[in-house]
């Protein structure tokens, strides 16, 4: 008899599980995502800054398990989890699993703010990343229209809360636009009218970097004209003024929210399962806690039995990559009767864009910066994109954009309401 395995989410960590489980004779596997697509989030900044294609970052989930005899894909969205009859609610329909796996990530987390989660951006998936670019582009063609200055200035200011990678990726990407592109498109709005500020609770950017990559991300901003304001929270958002601890006001039409994120909602697990940011409490094998044949992997969970992260792993794509690598090893281990292994998290590394031919990258080995940093970036950023035509058609676009400093893609394309 097989064993019904269902991945709930189908991003880092649940695609590196179903590849695991992939044509192994124990197992029938059903990926269920909300999207028909698997996509890469460390490239949705230039996905809403209109520097390369929402598809180049995006896969067909169909298309990927072309062949699969074990693997099935089922489009909807997790209701509800019932452990006592091991079934679970979609928005489409219920399914029941032996294993259930609750690999959904995260969303943006606004703390709480009405007024910040009605009107910022946040920048958490594709339709968010398409929304930011047609936002932008929109308000720089109202920006052109309009006669009053203090309007020009509102409508092209643009504020990025939250100043780690995202936030700075996001402010270095605007920067060189503004410089590059706008002066060229828009004659009507000049060079002074609109600022990118970037404001960050912290005393220093890219808080779990290096206090090098640190220095060089604050060095290189400002030298692209971004202000920056550290040791600073946005706290409100009210008729286009974000309104920050310090007392002083901001007049912009545009809040990207890079700030925080909590755990996608379960209904159903145990109460003692959910815990600080909503993250699902697993133990050394990711298994749930208070359950014994679900488990969590990914930005989801929070595992605390690895020594050398008492408090949990950061929410990074190597670690869901690596946790859905064991688990399917351990279940296939499982299925054997041979012992299970614990989770151990190897830190490979981390690093950030921050402008065109300046990057940094903190290595356990040590830190560099430049040129060569910007290029391992770019090809670490290229390898583990799904599908050969994905990763040409990114390389060719990043290859146009960086030469000419004139993407194309500035189009506003709007979504219409649609039959479901
Ligand atoms: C803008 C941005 C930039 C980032 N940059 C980096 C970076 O440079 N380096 C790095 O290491 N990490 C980066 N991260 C973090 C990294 O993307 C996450 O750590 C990683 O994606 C976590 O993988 P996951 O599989 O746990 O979740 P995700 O990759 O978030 O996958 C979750 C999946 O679950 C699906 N899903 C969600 N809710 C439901 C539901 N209710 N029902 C069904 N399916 C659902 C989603 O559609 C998605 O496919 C970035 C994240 C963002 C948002």
């Amino acid at each position: 008899m097989k064993k019904n395995v269902i991945i709930v989410g189908g991003g880092f960590a649940g695609l590196e599980l179903a590849k695991k489980l992939s044509s192994n004779q124990h197992f029938r596997v059903t990926v269920v995502d909300r999207n028909n697509y698997h996509f890469f989030p460390p490239l949705l900044y230039q996905v809403s800054t209109g520097f390369i294609e929402p598809s180049n970052i995006s896969y067909p989930f169909r298309k990927m398990f072309q062949g699969q005899q074990n693997i099935r894909f089922y489009m909807g969205e997790l209701v509800n989890v019932d452990p006592e009859t091991n079934t679970i609610e979609t928005s489409n329909g219920r399914l029941s699993y032996d294993y259930l796996v609750l690999a959904m990530g995260t969303e943006s987390n606004f703390f709480g703010n009405d007024n910040v989660k009605k009107n910022a951006l946040p920048m958490k998936t594709i339709e968010e990343a398409v929304n930011i670019r047609n936002y932008i582009l929109l308000r720089l063609e109202e920006a052109a229209r309009s006669t009053a200055s203090t309007d020009k200035e509102r409508l092209s200011n643009i504020v990025i809360a939250g100043g780690g990678p995202t936030g700075v990726e996001m402010a270095g990407m605007l920067a060189e636009m503004a410089r590059h592109i706008s002066s060229k498109d828009y004659p009507e709005i000049t060079s002074s009218a609109g600022h990118i500020y970037l404001v960050d609770s912290s005393p220093s950017l890219l808080g779990p970097m290096s206090k090098k990559a640190q220095a060089v991300a604050y060095k290189v901003l400002s030298g692209l004209g971004v202000k920056i304001k550290l040791n600073t929270l946005v706290k409100d958002y009210v008729n286009d003024e974000v309104i920050l601890s310090t007392g002083n006001k901001i007049s912009s039409a545009t809040l990207i929210w890079a700030s925080g994120v909590i755990a996608r909602e379960v209904k159903g697990l145990p109460v003692e399962a959910i815990t600080r940011g909503r993250r699902i409490v697993v133990d050394e094998i990711n298994r749930v806690k208070g359950c014994n044949n679900i488990f969590s992997i990914g930005d989801q969970c929070l595992q605390t039995s690895d020594k050398n992260y008492p408090n949990g792993h950061p929410q990074l794509a190597q670690v869901a990559i690596q946790q859905g690598l064991l688990l399917g090893d351990n279940l296939k281990r499982q299925e054997a009767g041979k012992p299970v292994k614990a989770f151990r998290y190897h830190n490979k590394g981390s690093m950030a864009i921050i402008a065109k031919y300046k990057a940094t990258v903190d290595l356990p080995a040590g830190f560099f910066k430049g040129f060569f940093a910007w290029l391992v970036w770019l090809f670490i950023h290229i390898i583990p994109l799904v599908g050969f035509r994905n990763k040409m058609k990114l390389f060719l676009n990043w290859l146009w954009s960086f030469l000419t400093n004139d993407p194309a893609l500035r189009l506003i394309f709007k979504p219409v309401k649609q039959k479901n």
